[in-house]
C-alpha cells in the first residue's frame, strides 16, 4: 500500500523508496526511446511499457495506427459496480534541440534530484506514474469495482488523429470509459505559500482559417491602375488581429477566478469586479497587465475567443503587384461557441474589406469542451490533495491550447487534466521548460506524484 499519508511506518518509507526507483527508471526508460513528433514512432515506447507490464501478469494491446505509431492500452476488470476510469497520456513529445540543452534531451539522465529529457515533464513523467499505479494496483490485490484502463497514445502533439483519435474512432470499446484522467492541470500555483492544484475541466476549441484575398495584378511602377491583394490583407490582418470579442466567463473560469482570489487580496480586488461585471474585463487586466502581464494575458485568452495570424504569403516579382495573397489565423473558441458560429463572426467583422474578394478555407477545426466539476471523482481528488496538503486549495482550469480529452469528451467522459506536481521550482520556470529547454521534473515529484494518484484511483474505484 503506497500511502505517504497516516501510515508513517518504516516499511512505508522503504516502499517509497523502492516506487522511487522503479517510476524513475520507466521515466529515464521512455525518455531515451525517442519519440519526436513528427515522425512519432511512438511504437518502440509502447512496446517499452507492453513489456514492462507484462512481466507482472498485465495483459497488453497494442495498435498503430500507421506503420509505427504505436499506442498501448491494459486494463484491470472491475465487477462493473462502480464506474469506469481511464488513465491516459500520450507517448509522442515536441522535438528538442540538444545544442540548447545542458544535457542531451534523449538520454535520460537522473542528476541532482531530478530526470532530464525532453518529455521529462510533457508527459511521459504522467506515462510512468499511471503505469506505476496500475502496477501497485494489482501488486496490492486490489479488487476494483470499475474497471481501470491504461492508455498510452501516439500523436497527441500533432492534433492526436493517430492516437488517441484514431482509437476513440476505431476502438471505441477499448478505450470508452465513464471518466478520464489525463494531463492539462495538477500543476500546483503557488501562492502567498500556499499551493493552489489545478484540474483541467475545460479546453478551448480549434479553428485553424485559411483566408485568401484576391485582386487585379499590375506593374509595380503604377500601382493605381492594379488591385493590390496585400492591401486587402492587410485590412484583414488588421481587422481580424486586434479584435477583441465578447467577453464570456464560462462555469471553469469562474471558479478558477474565485478560487485564486480566495488565497490573494489583490486578486480578490480585482478578481471580483471581473466576475460582477465581465464587461469591465479588458479595463482591468489592462492594469492587471501593468503588473504582471503574462498573466493578464493568460487571463483574457480564457475570457473570450482569440484571433491570431500566423502565417502570410503574398507576391512573387519586385515589380508585380500581387493579385492574391493568403493569411492564415489561429482562432481558438470558448466552451458554449463552435467553429461554424466563430467563422460567421469572423465574416461579420470583414463585411467592408469586400467579402466577395475574399476565400475562406477551414484548415482544421475542433469543438470546444468542458467536464462538469460536480461529480464524486473531482471530489475525490479534492479530499486526497487535502490530505497530502491540509494547506493547499484546488481550482479548476480552462486550457486555451487543447489536449487528447476533447476526443473522450466527445463520446461523454467526463476528463480531468490532472498531473499531480508540486512547483519545487519557481513556477515560471517549470512552464518554460515544457516544449522548451532543460525539461526535468523532480524524483520528488514522481513520487509524490504516484502517490496522489494512486490514492485517488484506488479509492475511487473500490
Ligand atoms: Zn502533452
Amino acid at each position: 500500500m503506497i500511502r505517504v499519508v497516516g501510515d508513517s511506518s518504516k516499511m512505508c518509507a522503504q516502499l517509497l523508496r523502492e516506487v522511487e526507483e522503479e517510476v524513475t527508471d520507466l521515466l529515464s526508460g521512455l525518455i531515451r526511446i525517442n519519440t519526436t513528433n513528427p515522425p512519432g514512432n511512438e511504437a518502440k515506447a509502447a512496446e517499452y511499457l507492453a513489456e514492462n507490464l507484462e512481466k507482472e501478469d498485465f495483459t497488453c494491446e497494442l495498435f498503430e495506427s500507421a506503420p509505427g505509431r504505436g499506442s498501448v492500452i491494459t486494463r484491470i476488470k472491475g465487477t462493473g459496480e462502480r464506474p469506469s476510469l481511464l488513465l491516459l497520456s500520450h507517448l509522442d513529445v515536441v522535438a528538442a534541440n540538444p545544442k540548447e540543452w545542458s544535457v542531451d534531451p534523449f538520454e535520460g539522465a537522473v542528476k541532482d534530484g531530478f530526470v532530464w529529457g525532453r518529455g521529462a515533464i510533457d508527459m511521459k513523467s504522467m506515462t510512468a506514474m499511471e503505469v506505476m499505479v496500475m502496477k501497485l494496483l494489482k501488486r496490492n490485490n486490489v479488487q476494483p469495482k470499475g474497471d481501470i484502463i491504461l492508455a498510452a497514445t501516439a500523436d497527441e502533439e500533432k492534433g492526436g488523429e493517430a492516437g488517441a483519435g484514431w482509437l476513440v474512432r476505431n476502438h471505441p470499446e477499448r478505450v470508452r470509459a465513464e471518466y478520464v484522467i489525463n494531463e492539462g492541470g495538477g500543476l500546483a500555483i503557488p501562492i502567498n505559500g500556499k499551493s493552489i492544484y489545478t484540474i483541467q475541466t475545460a479546453e478551448k476549441g480549434i479553428l485553424w482559417l485559411r483566408i485568401k484575398a484576391k485582386g487585379k495584378p499590375g506593374h509595380g511602377s503604377v500601382p493605381g491602375v492594379a488591385d493590390n491583394a496585400i492591401l486587402r490583407m492587410n485590412k484583414v490582418v488588421e481587422k481580424l488581429g486586434n479584435y477583441r470579442s465578447k467577453i464570456s466567463l464560462v462555469p471553469t473560469v469562474r471558479q478558477f477566478l474565485s478560487g485564486i482570489a480566495k488565497e490573494n487580496k489583490l486578486a480578490q480586488q480585482v478578481l471580483s469586479i471581473l466576475l460582477q461585471n465581465p464587461a469591465a474585463g479588458d479595463h482591468i487586466l489592462d492594469m492587471l497587465g501593468q503588473r504582471d502581464k503574462v498573466m493578464a494575458e493568460e487571463l483574457r485568452a480564457m475570457l473570450r475567443m482569440t484571433i491570431a495570424p500566423t502565417i502570410i504569403h503574398g507576391g512573387v516579382k519586385e515589380n508585380i503587384i500581387p493579385s492574391e495573397c493568403e493569411a492564415v489565423f489561429d482562432c481558438r473558441i470558448l466552451p458554449g461557441q463552435n467553429p461554424a458560429e466563430a467563422l460567421k463572426e469572423i465574416k461579420g467583422l470583414l463585411k467592408d474589406v469586400d467579402l466577395e474578394k475574399l476565400e475562406f478555407e477551414i484548415i482544421q477545426a475542433s469543438e470546444p469542451s468542458e467536464s462538469t466539476m460536480d461529480t464524486p471523482l473531482y471530489q475525490q481528488i479534492v479530499n486526497v490533495l487535502k490530505e497530502f496538503e491540509p494547506n493547499g486549495s484546488v481550482a479548476p482550469i480552462l486550457l486555451t491550447g487543447g489536449t487528447d480529452s476533447r476526443f473522450f469528451r466527445k463520446i461523454g467522459s467526463t476528463c480531468y487534466g490532472f498531473q499531480p506536481m508540486h512547483a519545487d521550482m519557481p513556477y515560471g520556470e517549470i512552464l518554460k521548460t515544457i516544449h522548451g529547454i532543460d525539461e526535468r521534473i523532480s524524483t520528488e515529484n514522481l513520487v509524490f506524484g504516484t502517490s496522489v494518484l494512486y490514492n485517488i484511483v484506488e479509492r475511487f474505484t473500490t
